[in-house]
């Protein structure tokens, strides 16, 4: 059998943050009563007249730029024709042969992933299934969308994963979204072939809802499984839409799939064609922020740590910016870094904050809890007790610390009592350290740490009952 490949192209949808719709007034939010933000616009209505959102074009200009596309200079809005019950208007406004954007990249490890076009397009509403039927909620209809297609130069399910990753990255970045896939504000399509080596691109099926990264993953490594198999047989693949069953783990048939002209696609007439100017462009070119890439080549050099850490750090804007403001009270980048990304993300999630801009603590506040830990006023339990404690209010970390008794006792004079105590009425650990079972002093120290409350700095008790246990040998 000749060897075959893997082709994947990838269509995202990312929900634009503006505050309204794409062509109306109406509120874009998440989470509403179902029908409560709509109009004659966006039900389609007889009469009723489409306005384009200036600040949809404005952020998917901003977001097309960071993906290193060329604006066009001229696009027009199109029609999509089809019926859904959730389309009111039995089309979708959306572009087409004049799209806002083409030929950009994104650089994953070295290699290019080719963007063939993103463009602006209205949202559809949502259906909603219960055990008393199903019903439809518009609120979503209208809102805006930027769909970026990349060219099929996807080659394995882990480098989607990657590809959508640092497109998540980006747009988080430019401030467009926050690519919440929870709440359906990035949606991923997959498209999928695996042509013979020499051959040009294959079948390709179609695969639909994954609901995270993760399972954009499983899903094409399931496709992957079942269309070789099917071709191995000698079978045919077949031009399909499939969707992904994240519970039974498997693709299943859906439609056969649309062709571009079964949409009878036509320009919009109650819009006219967009312009703009070099001016224009560059001026939004200009207010884009630092780039995840080149925000990490500038941590390398500056900071000099551990490329792991850089990485998770570079990843989410926030921490970066969290991180970078931490340092002006206290320039220890890789302890700063450490305790960012390891107990403080870690409490994050324990209280399900999912973004540290929603926590109250200050970078100020949480640098004196790291400066105390490495300075040993706090053992690292401690040290996550204090930060647990003033999270969410931002009380002073050295107040807390001294009300909650938390603060280290490392003077030996303060902790021989303990010691001492621990050694007498342990005589069994005590005997097994001497025969060599070095784990027994664990259990010793930890006799201690219960009872100083944790306060005890281990490894002066360590010390201490090395110590105390070679003079119970020699007695
Ligand atoms: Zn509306």
């Amino acid at each position: 059998m000749k060897e075959i490949e893997v082709v994947i192209g990838l269509e995202v949808h990312v929900q634009l943050a503006t505050a309204t719709k794409m062509f109306c007034r109406c509120p874009n939010l998440f989470g509403q009563p179902p029908n409560t933000l709509i109009c004659p616009v966006c039900m389609g209505l007889p009469g009723s007249l489409p306005v384009v959102n200036a600040k949809a074009v404005e952020l998917g200009i901003k977001a097309a730029l960071a993906l290193n596309c060329h604006i066009n200079r001229e696009i027009i809005f199109e029609r999509k024709n089809y019926f859904y019950p959730d389309l009111p208007k039995g089309y979708q406004i959306s572009q087409y042969a004049l799209p806002l954007a083409e030929e950009g990249f994104i650089e994953i490890e070295g290699k290019k992933i080719r963007i063939r076009r993103a463009h602006l397009e209205e949202d559809a509403g949502k259906l909603i299934h219960s055990s008393l039927g199903s019903g439809v909620d518009f609120n979503r209809a209208g809102v805006p969308l930027l769909e970026i297609v990349t060219e099929p130069d996807v080659h394995s399910p882990q480098q989607a994963y990657d590809y959508l990753t640092q497109l998540k990255t980006i747009m988080q970045y430019v401030g467009v979204s926050s690519c919440d896939m929870e709440k359906g504000f990035l949606r991923c399509d997959a498209n999928i072939s695996l042509p013979r080596k020499g051959e040009k691109l294959g079948v390709k099926t179609e695969v639909k809802n994954m609901n995270s990264f993760r399972g954009v993953k499983d899903a094409l490594s399931y496709e992957i499984e079942r269309q070789s198999e099917i071709i191995q047989k000698g079978g045919r693949i077949i031009q399909e839409t499939r969707l992904w069953d994240e519970a039974r783990r498997k693709t299943f048939s859906m439609r056969s799939k649309e062709e571009a002209h079964d949409y009878r696609y036509f320009p919009e007439p109650d819009l006219v064609k967009y312009t703009f100017t070099e001016e224009e462009i560059e001026k939004l070119r200009n207010s884009l922020p630092e780039m995840p890439q080149v925000k990490y080549e500038r941590f390398k050099k500056q900071y000099k740590i551990e490329e792991s850490l850089l990485k998770a750090l570079v990843e989410e804007k926030n921490l970066a910016d969290f991180f970078e403001s931490s340092l002006r009270y206290y320039p220890q980048p890789k302890s700063v870094a450490n305790w960012i990304l390891g107990p403080l993300r870690e409490i994050m999630n324990i209280k399900r904050i999912e973004n540290i801009e929603n926590i109250a603590l200050s970078p100020d506040n949480f640098t004196k809890v790291v400066r105390m830990f490495d300075e040993k006023k706090l053992n690292n339990i401690a040290t996550k007790k204090l930060l647990s404690l003033i999270l969410e209010n931002n009380e002073n970390a050295a107040v807390v610390a001294e009300k909650n008794n938390l603060l280290q006792i490392s003077n030996a004079a303060d902790l021989e009592a303990w010691v001492e105590e621990a050694v007498r009425t342990n005589p069994k650990p005590v005997n097994d350290y001497l025969s060599g079972k070095k784990n027994a002093l664990m259990f010793l120290v930890g006799v201690v740490m219960r009872k100083s409350s944790g306060q005890a700095n281990p490894t002066v008790v360590k010390d201490l009952l090395v110590r105390r246990i070679k003079d119970e040998k020699s007695n």
